[in-house]
């Protein structure tokens, strides 16, 4: 434990200053950017670990081990930030405060139905693949889910969309990434202008873009591997 816990507040230390120095950069105050530790490479009571160190909100790509890890640690604020199956919606709404990864009509549809069933409402994000990659998940700017979103969300009720996320490409240099960041940016203020002000949060910026992420105006980043470098299994 002693180990463990000196692991993590190094390592937290080291990104706390990184975010704080991008805000420097870009103007913006700390409080306008949200960690978000992905702990999908560490077990429970490592996750656990970090909530000793002040860290709130976590996070999980896959909703199976999302359950595991909100069932043994409750009082975090849970994230789901992978793909989300339409039959694993049941099971991940009461669990997750916000969740980054909505990637389609037909799973806006079933969250808005789930959601009704279950009388509660649930903030989402709705992911959007800007690397052009096939194998990445999300709405693709000019595809034709794009052009059918707004009439879907004026019709939702029990869900409400806060925001956009999208995952830049795997770069070795993070000046890459910021195009796609910029463009997230961009997009948000389309769709403000379309009348979907309450889309202001951009989920952006992981182990190695989070800087270039915050000085686009990322308001959540999600970190993995700089939390949990020097620990057993984490790449
Ligand atoms: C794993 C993961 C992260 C964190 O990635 P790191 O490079 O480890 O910081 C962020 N977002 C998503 C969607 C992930 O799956």
């Amino acid at each position: 434990m002693a180990d463990l816990d000196a692991i993590l507040s190094g390592n937290l230390a080291e990104v706390e200053e990184r975010i704080w120095a991008a805000c420097a950069r870009a103007e913006r105050d700390r409080s306008e950017v949200t960690l978000v530790a992905v702990t999908k490479y560490v077990s429970t009571e490592v996750a656990r670990g970090l909530l000793r160190h002040g860290v709130t909100d976590l996070g999980e790509s896959r909703p199976q081990e999302l359950w595991k890890k909100a069932a043994a640690i409750p009082e975090a604020k849970w994230h789901l930030v992978g793909h989300l199956q339409r039959n694993k919606v049941e099971r991940t709404l009461p669990l997750v405060q916000l969740i980054h990864s909505v990637d389609s009509i037909r799973l806006l549809e079933a969250l808005e139905a789930e959601a009704a069933k279950q009388q509660r409402t649930v903030e989402v994000l709705l992911e959007l693949n800007l690397s052009g990659e096939e194998a990445k998940h999300g709405f693709r700017p000019g595809g034709n889910e794009i052009e059918t979103l707004p009439a879907t969300l004026s019709r939702l009720q029990h869900v409400r969309v806060i925001g956009l996320m999208t995952m830049a490409a795997l770069e070795e240099n993070s000046e890459r990434s910021r195009p796609a960041f910029t463009r997230l940016r961009e997009f948000r203020e389309k769709m403000a202008g379309m009348g979907f002000g309450a889309c202001r949060h951009l989920s952006m910026g992981m182990s190695n873009d989070f800087e270039v992420a915050i000085e686009e105006g990322a308001t959540l980043v999600r970190i993995g591997t700089a939390l949990f470098r020097g620990l057993e299994g984490v790449p």
